[in-house]
């Protein structure tokens, strides 16, 4: 018996008083996930001089039962363990709960960037909340999306007790932090990095219905879910609640473990760096800054110490995202903030007059990113576009001050799980051409290109992409019901569901194509536009956006007519295990976000290395994507970043007005075809005439504008999908150029310019 089956049979006969093949999948499940969670745990933490601390809202971390025997280099090994029982470990993962830490881009960047600082051996721990329902599971109903929650914390799961807590000295209710820890094992390092989560001591359990529950109750209800609805005061206080819980707790951890280095507080900075993961853990500042002063730093000694400590990231231009608390929330909440803050912003205040930089403004709301800002030692932008526009418009007097401090750092993805795992027949085919160096090199991605015009190599690529295909048609056929064509087009577009990244657009797309084949203009070849998108709870916008979408869905699937050669579908509850499954089987994929608005994308990166060409606007990462694959290779189109920037501002006369472009005659009659009979016959009137009204009257984030061109060039796109081969050589020159957005490749980059971790 191999060591490895005597490991699990000692765990399956203590817990079960049964030999491993005697278990249920559930039985072995569990064993597999204690054994995996042994191995990571034993492994030891990097060393270095300075150890980083990872402060973010969410970790979207996705299943980690495969994810970790990879990184333990066991995968293969316990496969085929499996399979010499009769069993395989694809069945035994379904049963794994994908974590609900977090919701999207942001989360999934936390995520990626854990692994790549284990898989590099850098000493570097996440620090977060351990949310028990996330922020909700999405099911379809009546064409609308439902709230319901989402338990993932089941008796066996990735959470390691720690025995370790800290006080959070909250107004009036001083709160017990117990720390969990999830273990990070990294590829090829041979270490193990931890994600701190930080939970109450007595959780409340999950609502009866919905996701709604009394805000008030702060003890109990603080972790339950993420971004709880800010529709309210309460709603925004519980946030607050969160954010001082998190780094209060975390910052206390940091100085109990600098203590155990052997180090003195007055020696922070060399010892730490902290990565500030947008601005919801900004209030580590201050938090430092008292813990500092009351360990006997001076108030200059301590701010020094954390202004040479923290690093803040930027993730949005987005003017409703940057962060601004009213002091009075702090006060009630951290009340022995406050006049932190306040005397950071004098200090600010004192050196640049200019209000625009102000921490406190005069209605005594605090700009979060401002403190982070003043007092940190690194601002990045998140892809090589964002950065520019953050120091040439939205961030534009702070760069005046600080020039060095501003740094790009392009996202990244982990190509171990959004390659290796999630497509391993591509890797067999890349492995194959160029053997497996490119695994801890992505760079060496580049040699695919050799065979560009090796026929063989492209119609296997071919094949690889049709098997995918057909697999998530069989996911999708289980899971909803529903059969798609896998021999249509595969047009993807997944993301969270918001006005600026425009599925509004790619809807108007399936009216056009909708009308075009009620007028007896059929396509070269059937198309199927797939969606998967949640919608935040209090979104009343992006949920009429939704209903649009399953509107259009339901009209198409009981139209004979149409059916055959244009299909829309809907992904319930899109996570990363949905990501998984459809990102393999892509061969568009939608990047369409009004260009200057997503800061960078991932989603993007995601699609190029399993071989979808993007069909994209100017914005984020794709910038960064058209110039490393070449304008063959890429569809890109619509107004451009600095255009569009002048048409938010008043001045000029360059205004967007909805209007203008309603009333061109493409645009107006698919608008309009909102209000017509047969979608009003499916969908709900109110839900769809406020979407036409605010489309043609509003239209805030300008689907119109780029409409036209966005129709054409997407025609353009799935004509050429129908010159087989040359089809096949965009998408192995998209993934020969994918290793440049490897996460490995970022994290080095970080640890380079911005961390030093030594
Ligand atoms: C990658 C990913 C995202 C981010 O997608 P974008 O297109 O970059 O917005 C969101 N959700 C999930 C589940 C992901 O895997």
């Amino acid at each position: 018996m191999t060591e490895l089956k005597q490991q699990l049979a000692g765990i399956t006969r203590e817990r079960f008083a049964l030999d491993p093949e005697a278990c249920g999948d559930r039985q072995l499940y569990q064993a597999l996930l204690a054994l995996t969670r042994r191995l990571a745990e034993e492994r030891p933490a990097p060393v270095g001089e300075r150890k980083l601390y990872y402060f973010s809202a969410e970790f979207l971390v996705g299943k980690l039962l495969s994810n970790n025997l990879l990184a333990l280099g066991i995968h293969g090994q316990v496969r085929e363990l499996l399979a010499s029982m009769g069993r395989e470990l694809g069945d035994l993962e379904e049963l794994e709960p994908e974590p609900s830490l977090g919701n999207g881009g942001l989360g999934r960047l936390a995520a990626c960037f854990l692994d790549s600082i284990a898989a590099l051996g850098l000493q570097g721990d996440g620090v977060g909340l351990n949310y028990h329902y996330g922020l909700f599971r999405q099911q379809f109903a009546g064409c609308k999306q439902e709230e319901t929650p989402n338990p993932w914390i089941e008796p066996e799961s990735w959470l390691i007790p720690t025995g370790k807590s800290f006080t959070v000295p909250f107004g009036g209710l001083p709160l017990k932090a117990v720390l969990w820890d999830v273990a990070v094992p990294g590829a090829y390092s041979g270490c193990a990095n931890r994600l701190h989560l930080f939970d109450v001591e007595e959780p409340a359990g999950a609502p009866e219905e919905g996701i709604a529950f009394d805000k008030t109750d702060i003890a109990h209800q603080l972790t339950s879910f993420l971004y709880p609805d800010d529709g309210d005061e309460e709603g925004r206080l519980l946030r607050v609640y969160q954010q001082y819980f998190m780094v209060s707790a975390g910052a206390q951890l940091i100085l109990q473990e600098l203590k155990e280095r052997g180090y003195g507080l007055e020696e922070l900075a060399d010892h730490v760096v902290i990565q500030i993961n947008d601005t919801h853990p900004s209030m580590v500042i201050p938090e430092l800054i008292r813990l500092l002063t009351e360990g006997g730093l001076t108030m200059d000694q301590a701010i020094d110490q954390v202004s040479r400590t923290c690093a803040y990231t930027n993730h949005t231009i987005l003017a409703e995202a940057l962060e601004k608390w009213p002091l009075a929330f702090i006060e009630k909440v951290a009340p022995l903030l406050a006049p932190i803050i306040r005397e950071l912003d004098r200090r600010v205040r004192e050196t640049c007059p200019d209000e625009q930089t102000a921490i406190l403004d005069e209605k005594e709301l605090v700009h979060m990113a401002h403190m982070d800002i003043h007092y940190g030692f690194s601002v990045n932008g998140v892809a090589a576009l964002h950065t520019e526009i953050l120091k040439s418009a939205e961030l534009q007097p702070f760069y005046a001050l600080y020039p060095g401090k501003f740094n790009n750092k392009t996202n990244g993805v982990t190509l171990r799980r959004w390659l290796e795992a999630c497509n391993p027949d591509l890797t067999a085919l890349i492995d194959g051409c160029i053997g497996d160096g490119w695994r801890r090199d992505p760079a060496r991605l580049e040699e695919l290109e050799r065979y560009a015009h090796d026929a063989q190599v492209l119609s296997r690529l071919l094949a690889v992409k049709q098997s995918a295909k057909e697999r998530f048609c069989g996911f999708l056929r289980e899971a909803q019901g529903v059969a798609l064509d896998p021999n249509s087009i595969f047009d993807v577009q997944i993301k969270r569901l918001h006005e600026y990244k425009r599925q509004q657009m790619n809807a108007l797309y399936v009216v056009h194509q909708y009308l075009e084949i009620k007028a007896g203009r059929l396509p070269e070849r059937p198309v199927t536009v797939l969606f998967g998108a949640k919608a935040a709870p209090a979104y009343v916008m992006a949920k009429h956006i939704i209903h649009l979408i399953l509107c259009l869905q339901a009209l198409i699937e009981n139209d004979p007519e149409v059916r055959p050669w244009l299909r829309v579908a809907m992904v319930e509850n899109y996570n990363v295990t949905w990501a998984e499954r459809l990102i393999p089987a892509a061969d568009i994929s939608e990047q369409i976000s009004l260009a200057s608005k997503e800061a960078s994308g991932t989603g993007n990166m995601k699609l190029m290395a399993n071989g979808a060409v993007t069909l994209g606007t100017l914005d984020g990462a794709n910038v960064e994507i058209a110039q490393l694959v070449g304008p063959g290779n890429i569809y890109t189109f619509g107004t451009p970043s600095d255009q569009v920037i002048r048409m938010y501002d008043d001045k000029g006369g360059q205004r967007y007005r909805a209007l203008d472009y309603y009333h061109s005659p493409k645009v107006e009659r698919l608008v309009d075809f909102l209000l017509s009979e047969e979608l009003l016959r499916i969908g709900d009137p109110l839900c769809l005439a406020a979407l036409w009204r605010d489309m043609k009257g509003k239209d805030w984030f300008m689907a119109l504008l780029d409409l036209e061109e966005y129709i054409a060039v997407k025609n353009q796109a799935l004509r050429a999908y129908g010159g087989r081969e040359t089809w096949a050589r965009k998408m192995l020159v998209n993934i020969a150029k994918s290793g440049y957005f490897s996460s490995d490749r970022t994290i080095r980059q970080y640890n380079e310019e911005i961390w030093r971790l030594g």
